[in-house]
């Protein structure tokens, strides 16, 4: 027996795979320039948000 499995397309990862918990795990939105949080939107990521105070950007507190 020689050949027998090589080089093929057999395992691997499939092309797209659906990451569950990525943006549902937000808890809570700060604010980088003032420090203002604000709970996120639902199926909105913070980075997407703005501040209420400044206008800037938030970003996802972690921890
Ligand atoms: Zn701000």
């Amino acid at each position: 027996m020689g050949q027998g499995r090589g080089k093929g397309q057999g395992q691997g990862m499939g092309p797209g795979r659906p990451e569950r918990g990525t943006v549902d795990a937000v808890n809570e939105c700060v604010c980088p320039d003032c420090g203002a949080r604000q709970a996120p939107s639902q199926g909105t990521p913070c980075v997407q948000l703005r501040c209420r105070n400044c206008g800037a950007l938030l970003r996802t507190v972690e921890g």
